[in-house]
């Protein structure tokens, strides 16, 4: 069998093809925004059951590229990638986390956090690179002429850029807003000997400037406005679908800023409900950090009218976006699955990665937003006490140690850290030490 897939023109009274080697970001006759489509007929020809066996099969193996837990599922990402051109990295297959003491102190029988952030760069945002900088091996392979990959970050995208890049010994450059994203996150591109530009602007401008650059010169964008990454982030629903057997949980949370991953999260239920690997879609919900809230007011309105704001600084650094790309491919993925779209404040998103924390949990000020948004959900009762509930985690709580220590030693202007957990410091005496432990164990 042979897979085909092609970009398509995401307005429903142009949907323009391309091929998936043209480089287009968006439609050259509307302007619209593409989105890669699949040959469905070509992908039902194999029974769902018939599927799931090939998929079983690969998982977490070490049969190049399939181990992957994208290119595992490859026929329904990107069919048209040779083997020898795929850049990976082995990623996916992150762990569904049962956090099941979070969950009981939230008011859940079934929470689970999806560890995105397990990943060779530390975030989710690994799944789509790997599938953008193989396609461009395969482009470079064939002639075309791209003399570098750009983007622009808030930290993550730039990461996986860089490292992959470096990987395959492809020229790449990061546009970061500065002094808006972590150390660990400006280190990265860093130390992998990719151009790092560090602007004097936010996210928006970066994203701007990005954009004019590529277009003048023979470079290839990498930001998600480019729908190779979602096809990659799709498999975030792919993994958590088979990690349950084959069941979909009632709700996935999700926080959005660029809005690529929820409308990514959509599109691998959707893709494989249609092709009958499962029989109902879940809830889906989208985050936000009140800072830079333009979908959440969007929702209130029920999704009348869309306008981008002047984003605010937050704790949620990733997502302080106010003008994001995929703003109506979010919404009509929302609008599919029944969908949310709530905030949180930096004093909730804070607090809740500080009780997260004390369950065990290490997680990044973006799963935060996630959390806090979770409880607000379970408190108002549109999510009950036993509906299985998948908060993605989108990046690794190591990355945002600055912000992990300024919480727990109370030190974030503005935040009263309800969780803090400062280290006790002391003499090296032992009836000191004894005190301290026994106010400790006995409180
Ligand atoms: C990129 C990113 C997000 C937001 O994803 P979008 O696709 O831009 O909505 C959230 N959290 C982290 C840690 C990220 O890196
Ligand atoms: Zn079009």
């Amino acid at each position: 069998m042979e897979f085909k897939a092609w970009f398509q023109c995401i307005n429903p009274d142009c949907q323009n093809r391309y091929d998936l080697t043209d480089i287009v970001y968006r439609c050259k006759k509307c302007n619209e925004l593409l989105e890669v489509q699949h040959d469905m007929e070509l992908l039902k020809q194999r029974s769902p059951e018939k599927w799931k066996t090939l998929f079983e099969s690969r998982y977490r193996r070490n049969e190049w590229p399939y181990g992957s837990a994208v290119w595992g599922k490859r026929e329904l990402v990107c069919p048209t990638v040779e083997n020898d051109n795929i850049v990976s990295t082995y990623e996916g297959g992150t762990n569904l986390f049962w956090a099941e003491r979070l969950g009981h102190q939230i008011g859940l029988d079934d929470l689970w956090v999806k560890q995105c952030g397990m990943a060779h760069t530390g975030s989710f945002k690994d799944l789509g690179m790997t599938v953008l900088v193989s396609m461009v091996k395969q482009m470079i392979a064939k002639g075309k002429n791209i003399k570098a990959v750009a983007c622009a970050s808030t930290g993550d995208t730039s990461a996986a850029l860089a490292a992959y890049c470096a990987l395959a010994d492809i020229p790449a450059i990061v546009f970061l807003p500065k002094d808006k994203v972590s150390l660990t996150q400006l280190i990265q591109p860093i130390t992998h000997g990719v151009l790092t530009l560090s602007l004097d602007t936010d996210f928006d401008g970066c994203m701007k400037l990005v954009q004019e650059v590529c277009q003048k010169n023979d470079i290839y964008l990498a930001n998600s406005m480019n729908s190779l990454r979602i096809e990659g982030q799709k498999t975030i629903s792919f993994e958590i679908v088979q990690q349950f057997n084959w069941k979909v949980p009632d709700f996935v949370i999700v926080p959005g800023g660029n809005l690529g991953n929820v409308s990514a999260i959509g599109k691998g239920f959707q893709m494989f409900y249609d092709l009958g690997l499962i029989d109902k879609l879940p809830r889906l919900v989208c985050a936000q950090a009140q800072m830079a809230d333009p979908l959440y007011r969007s929702f209130k309105n029920g999704f009348k009218t869309f306008e981008s704001i002047q984003a605010k600084k937050t704790l949620a650094s990733a997502i302080q976006i106010g003008d994001p790309v995929s703003y109506k491919k979010a919404i009509r993925a929302l609008q599919t699955f029944d969908g949310i779209v709530e905030e949180a404040s930096e004093s909730e998103l804070a607090n809740a990665v500080g009780k997260a924390n004390k369950t065990g949990l290490l997680c990044c000020p973006h799963t935060g937003v996630a959390l806090a948004v979770l409880e607000k959900l379970v408190e108002r009762g549109d999510i009950k006490k036993s509906d299985r509930v998948v908060v993605i985690s989108t990046a690794n709580g190591l990355k945002f140690t600055d912000f992990l220590f300024n919480y727990h030693t109370n030190q974030i202007e503005g935040i009263q850290s309800d969780h803090a957990f400062s280290p006790v410091e002391l003499a090296a005496d032992y009836e000191a030490v004894r005190k301290a432990i026994l106010e400790k164990i006995e409180s």
